[in-house]
């Protein structure tokens, strides 16, 4: 999945015919864009306006002086990168539109609401219109009216929304977008629907039938950072609990099952990947990246190796601690089966740190040592 910033995908949209406010980046600001300004964060999270990430500006001077406070500041998990400007519309109503391919139906839906601008998750499913649209059929008149008689419009409002609402399918389709959504969906004092914000995500494995759309990698700077190292890592958004580092997609998987059903808290896992060919020091780096990134208590280190030595992993914990005098022996367990176990284990001996062989008492300690730790 890629995920577009609003402004990408605002562009996107417009493309498609949809209509957005005039705007641009901060740093592209043309002179005529002047008069009430909004200066938005461009993150990829929702919840901005919440968060101080969306300001409203009296005109360009104001506006590009709130972009020079925003832009490198935090917003939540991200650092802004960038900002942009766009007309202040005067909003009468706010309403929700989106466009979406639903895995479970097996087909795209279009999802419509009276309560847009709010955080659609907050909003009562009897107030959101569901339609599913089969793609063979397409999408027919009937469905669109249904959403159009769903949220009460009439007239030329009506005659409005649903040529938005045909062109987001459009976009749906013809951008092989997996997300579109606007919310909101402003309907303008002077009688105009607008996209006021666009969430956008597109299908990475589409990327190849749109030259020019680079492949954007999603995930958090945590995730993001473990791909540089060539690993997989996964952030639970729940810091201080156990990070695990396995090899094997099986390993990974049977033990995140195994310390959650013991009632242990995770913080993220890490799936090697092959790292170890990189040597003592990768691993080291990816024990400071959890450390740095997931803040965990304890770090539970849970590798069975068939062909590859065990000895590189053992050599990159002795490493990390100590590169990291914070990583004490108590915050660490380990669990080191196969090739070489025995030269692993010698490596470590003066460490002070636990290392079991079998995976059960592994995951129960390393539970208990979390909850030791937070105690
Ligand atoms: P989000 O909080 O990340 O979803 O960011 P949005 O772009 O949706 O902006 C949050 C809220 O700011 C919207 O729901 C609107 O109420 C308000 N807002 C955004 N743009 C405008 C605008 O041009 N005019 C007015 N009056 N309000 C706006
Ligand atoms: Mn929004």
């Amino acid at each position: 999945m890629i995920k577009l910033f609003e402004y990408e995908g605002k562009a996107l949209l417009a493309s498609c015919g949809l209509p957005i406010p005039a705007g641009a980046l901060a740093g592209e600001l043309p002179e005529a864009l002047d008069g009430p300004l909004v200066v938005k964060a461009q993150v990829l999270a929702g919840g901005r306006g919440k968060a101080g990430g969306i300001r409203f500006a009296r005109d360009r001077a104001e506006a590009l002086a709130m972009a020079g406070e925003i832009e490198g500041s935090r917003l939540g998990e991200n650092v802004v990168e960038a900002v942009y400007v766009e007309e202040r519309l005067d909003i009468a109503r706010e309403y929700y539109v989106a466009a979406l391919v639903d895995r479970d139906l097996g087909m795209p839906v279009l999802l419509a609401s009276a309560e847009g601008g709010v955080d659609i998750e907050s909003v009562a499913p009897e107030a959101i219109l569901r339609q599913p649209v089969d793609p063979l059929l397409g999408l027919q008149p009937f469905m669109v009216d249904r959403l159009t008689r769903g949220l009460g419009l009439a007239g030329e409002a009506a005659k409005e929304f649903s040529g938005i609402v045909e062109r987001l399918y459009g976009a749906l389709v013809s951008q092989d977008a997996e997300l579109l959504e606007i919310n909101p969906l402003a309907f303008t004092a002077d009688g105009r629907f607008v996209a006021a914000d666009a969430k956008v995500a597109l299908d990475e494995d589409a990327a190849f039938r749109h030259p020019g759309r680079r492949a954007k990698p999603a995930g958090t700077p945590f995730e993001l950072e473990a791909r540089d190292l060539d690993v997989i890592g996964v952030e639970t958004g729940e810091k201080g609990g156990v990070v695990a580092i396995m090899n094997g997609a099986g390993l990974t998987m049977a033990t995140l099952d195994e310390v959650l059903a013991l009632g242990g808290r995770m913080s993220g896992v890490i799936e090697l990947h092959g790292a170890t060919m990189n040597g003592p020091e990768r691993i080291r780096d990816i024990i400071e990246l959890a450390l740095r990134r997931l803040e965990p208590v304890t770090v539970f280190v849970n590798i069975h190796f068939q062909f590859r030595s065990l000895v590189t992993v053992a050599e990159g914990v002795a490493l990390a601690m100590q590169s990291f005098p914070e990583l004490t022996a108590d915050r660490l367990v380990l669990r080191l089966r196969g090739e070489q176990e025995e030269e692993a284990r010698a490596v470590l001996a003066d460490k002070g740190v636990t290392i079991f062989r079998d995976f059960g008492p592994a995951c129960a300690s390393a539970v208990e040592r979390a909850a030791a730790q937070t105690a």
